[in-house]
């Protein structure tokens, strides 16, 4: 194979050096590759010129004139491109929209797709991904033919690029294909977010460990006491629908990474505990000593809940946060 590509799509400009650092740690595994990127909108040229030095070697810009680019459009040009370039693989975060791309364009070449991978190598023939199975117990790893398509998981991309660039990206215009749009937006609503468990700095979070719906507010009020956020398992959000999925932690829910994290009433099976693992203080309140949540925790307390949680917000109450 003469010239291996690398793709990359990333629908949110602000996570492209994230997306950008992913690909450059895993292109050493895969093949010397051309790292492009493709840039598609109203101001896509525009767009492309101030991504000069984003550490990519090519920008292939497409001027598009729908105002609310749908995952079909893309996925449209995504294609056209790939085909065009004969890229080997294409690189996107792991978002809703980018899964919905991901599907399609894997769809349209025919290609394997891997979504929510947690690395990547290969060779010259074949690229091999690697994700979690069954809830997080076991990884598996996946090989493909090329071209591929794999969207990684959030874990590898934490860390910006932020190399020198040796040498500005070259930019390719190229016009989208004519396509039907049968989408259109009819009504804008802003998504209501009060609930940020990412950039939280503490978070309590109950478990089934609480008897009754009624029993919250005791939760909260200690939430409150230490200017927490209320995060839960997951069994309070699926199984008793106490609580939105917003405030839900692990596997499913969100990764979170406080400076203290107090789990009550919490078992600590690995689909809730993946999602703590940055947390930099666990503290765990569980009745059973054996409870694989002590395993994590930096602290344990014993006992039950209903007993420690007055007395910590007693306590949080004296101190200010
Ligand atoms: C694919 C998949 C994805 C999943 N994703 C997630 C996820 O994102 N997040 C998540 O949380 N789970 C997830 N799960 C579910 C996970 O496997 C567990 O079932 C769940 O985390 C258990 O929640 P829990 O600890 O609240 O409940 P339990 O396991 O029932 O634990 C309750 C704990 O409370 C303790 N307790 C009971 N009464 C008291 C008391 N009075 N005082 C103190 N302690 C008490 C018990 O000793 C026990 O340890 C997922 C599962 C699968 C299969």
């Amino acid at each position: 194979m003469n010239c291996f590509r690398i793709l990359l799509f990333c629908s949110d400009r602000a996570k492209l050096p994230n997306l950008m650092q992913a690909c450059k740690n895993m292109a050493d595994k895969v093949h010397p590759a051309s790292i492009m990127l493709l840039v598609a909108g109203v101001d896509a040229k525009v767009t492309a010129l101030q991504l000069l030095e984003s550490g990519v070697d090519e920008i292939i810009a497409v001027e598009i004139q729908e105002e609310t680019v749908f995952s079909e459009t893309i996925s449209a040009i995504l294609e056209q491109v790939i085909r065009k370039y004969n890229i080997q693989i294409l690189l996107m975060l792991h978002t809703p929209f980018e899964t919905e791309v991901a599907a399609r364009v894997s769809t349209k070449l025919d290609a394997g797709c891997i979504t929510n991978c947690l690395s990547i190598s290969g060779d010259t023939d074949t690229l091999f991904a690697e994700k979690m199975l069954y809830g997080g117990v076991v990884t598996g790893t996946y090989a493909m033919k090329y071209p591929a398509v794999c969207t990684l998981h959030e874990n590898i991309c934490r860390d910006k690029w932020s190399g020198i660039v040796q040498q500005q990206a070259k930019v390719l215009i190229e016009d989208a294909e004519p396509r039907t749009v049968r989408k259109k937006v009819v009504q804008r609503r802003p998504i209501e977010k009060a609930v940020d468990l990412k950039n939280a700095e503490r978070i309590v979070a109950i478990g089934r460990g609480l008897s009754k719906k009624e029993d919250l507010p005791l939760v909260e009020e200690l939430s409150k006491a230490l200017s927490a956020q209320l995060g839960c398992s997951r069994p309070l959000v699926e199984d008793y629908k106490w609580l939105k999925l917003e405030r839900q932690v692990g596997l499913t829910g969100t990764t979170v990474a406080p400076k203290l994290y107090l789990a009550i009433g919490i078992s600590g099976q690995i689909q809730h505990v993946v999602g703590i693992k940055d947390a930099q203080v666990v503290v765990a309140i569980n009745n059973n000593k054996n409870a694989p949540i002590f395993e994590v925790a930096d602290y344990g307390i014993v006992g039950d809940l209903y007993e420690a949680i007055p007395h910590l917000k007693e306590l949080a109450q004296t101190r200010t946060y």
